[in-house]
């Protein structure tokens, strides 16, 4: 794998529904390729779905911050440089985090990088990673230290798995 940029954050977002028309940003995970490492989750006090209220609710346990101060603090961690945010199912985390800056002003590159399509390419089920465990078990990672479904775990096992990816092409 030649990359076409070393400026890339892996990127993991939860959210309260899968209808981007209603639903909204509960948590954010970014890892950049070095390994800096930023989490926030954000005020909600709407509807979530029941997956949401079975999976997600109960691993939300930092403190909130306003839709204003999360686009704060992560326009802070990302800098002026509009990095490739490279996320799984891509299309959701993409469509919320435009949702909570707007579409002009969110501080990444505008076009998002699809994991899963990365995935293909090496020949790799791309589902593989909807069951965190199977996929690390693939790559040799040790999944017991990442819990699903929580943003940073998700965004931190992504980049493991991209510098494996890394790896494996260079050999
Ligand atoms: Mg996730």
């Amino acid at each position: 794998m030649k990359p076409f940029s070393q400026d890339i954050i892996f990127f993991d977002t939860e959210f309260s529904s899968l209808d981007p028309c209603e639903g909204e940003i509960l948590s954010i995970g970014m890892v950049k390729l070095s390994g800096e490492e930023f989490y926030i989750e954000l005020e909600y006090d709407g509807e979530v779905s029941e997956w949401v209220k079975d999976n997600i609710l109960h691993t939300l346990i930092a403190p909130k911050v306003s839709r204003e101060e999360a686009q704060k603090q992560i326009k802070e961690f990302v800098g002026e440089g509009k990095p490739h945010i490279m996320a799984y199912v891509n299309q959701f985390d993409a469509i919320y985090t435009y949702k909570l800056f707007g579409i002009d002003n969110h501080p990444f590159h505008w076009l998002p990088i699809d994991f899963a399509s990365m995935l293909f390419a090496h020949g790799k089920d791309p589902e593989m990673l909807v069951d965190l465990e199977r996929a690390c078990k693939e790559f040799g990672i040790d999944h017991t230290k990442y819990k699903q479904h929580h943003a940073l775990d998700d965004a931190k096992v992504l980049r493991k798995i991209y510098l494996k990816l890394a790896d494996q092409s260079s050999s």
